[in-house]
């Protein structure tokens, strides 16, 4: 090995993950104190925190943020299954992982389920989708995905959103990892539910997730929620009357994610945020196309997020040497599991810049030279 193997400030690997990621080392500073729930000062960071998610996502005055503890998918499933009524069905775009989870989510609550489903590096479509809508007039609710990060593209938030507005009915958004540096603006993209969390695109560690509620129509989901703890209007109505959560809440993760979101706004917000990612993207697709690698997708699917690349087929190639290879030298990158190909992912997120994605390339160099692989492509054949 002729490099010194990279680390993040904290002398941590390096997470080219999709989240958890590589946090700075102020935000993991934060968490080194105790504070009790009910205490007014925690209560008032986790109040700004709030505050500035909605800010964030352009709803002041027309929406709230109702936080969940737990990871992303307690959000998506708090999210699905307070807003979508019993008597309700859910329309779920699906082309990923966490559109089949969704899926998922909305039959074990019991909520009547239809799918548009397209391969994992295809879009949806949207007249197909209109045609969906106008055709199952019981389709009350659609779900989809902003970023889906199984492969990384950027599925066509915007004029899904407005499609969806013109059908007259309404819009559910995982945009977990795409939150904070990809923009989607309230005041132009109209939803009424919205789930993130704390550990993708703002940088905070693991542990809550949230819902950006459209005030209006929070307040029609009274009695829909099938379990206790991911009732948003219930955790709403708690905030509402006590400014507190109704059970314990990650304390440590609230008041990081706080340390977290200051920072986002000292990169100058989500363009700032966004803009870094672009170029962390930019120079890992380019210096992997450059040693014979290729993406799932061309760039104009692609978002900034997490690149998913074919497997070389060089024999010489092995996936787990070229992983502890990697790992050896501070980069961890994330197996893939498409459907659609044999694949491998590495992220551009988190607390990484630009030379952190030149020294993940070198050492990608390093470590094909060592199987003596010289191409990192696939056959075409095996496409
Ligand atoms: C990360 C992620 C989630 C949530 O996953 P958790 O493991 O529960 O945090 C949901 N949807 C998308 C698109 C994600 O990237």
């Amino acid at each position: 090995m002729n490099i010194k193997p990279a680390a993040s400030e904290t002398g941590d690997p390096l997470l080219l993950t999709p989240g958890p990621l590589t946090t700075s080392a102020s935000v993991k500073q934060a968490m080194v104190h105790d504070w009790g729930s009910r205490d007014q000062g925690f209560i008032a960071i986790n109040k700004m925190v709030l505050e500035k998610i909605v800010e964030l996502a352009g709803g002041q005055g027309t929406h709230v943020t109702v936080p969940v503890q737990g990871s992303g998918t307690f959000a998506v499933e708090a999210m699905i299954t307070t807003f979508v009524p019993k008597s309700g069905k859910l329309l779920v775009v699906i082309n990923g992982a966490y559109g089949q989870r969704a899926k998922k989510i909305a039959e074990i609550a019991g909520r009547a389920v239809a799918t548009y489903e397209t391969p994992e590096d295809t879009p949806p479509d949207l007249a197909r989708l209109e045609k969906i809508l106008v055709d199952d007039k019981a389709i009350t609710h659609v779900f989809a995905v902003h970023c889906e990060t199984t492969s990384g593209i950027l599925n066509p938030i915007v004029e899904i959103a407005a499609l969806v507005k013109k059908q007259g009915r309404r819009l559910l958004v995982d945009s977990m990892s795409a939150f904070g540096a990809i923009e989607i603006d309230a005041r132009n993209v109209h939803y009424d539910a919205l789930a993130a969390s704390s550990n993708k695109c703002l940088e905070g560690v693991p542990g809550l997730g949230f819902v950006v509620c459209r005030n209006a129509a929070l307040a029609e989901c009274k009695g829909n929620a099938t379990t206790l703890v991911l009732d948003l209007f219930d955790q709403a109505e708690g905030f509402a009357k006590t400014g507190q959560y109704r059970f314990t809440p990650p304390i440590h993760v609230i008041v990081a994610l706080g340390k977290a979101i200051e920072e986002h706004a000292a990169e100058g917000g989500v363009a700032g945020r966004g803009k870094r990612y672009r170029e962390n993207a930019t120079v890992l697709i380019d210096g992997m196309r450059a040693m014979g690698f290729r993406t799932l997708l061309p760039n104009d699917l692609q978002a900034p997020i997490i690149v998913t690349f074919h497997m070389p087929t060089d024999p010489k190639f092995v996936f787990q040497r070229f992983y502890d290879g990697l790992k050896d030298r501070g980069y961890v990158i994330y197996p893939g599991k498409l459907t659609v190909a044999d694949s491998f992912r590495m992220g551009c997120i988190g607390r990484l810049n630009a030379d952190h994605m030149r020294g993940a390339l070198a050492a990608v160099r390093e470590v094909l030279d060592e199987m003596r692989v010289t191409n990192g492509g696939p056959a075409l054949a095996a496409e």
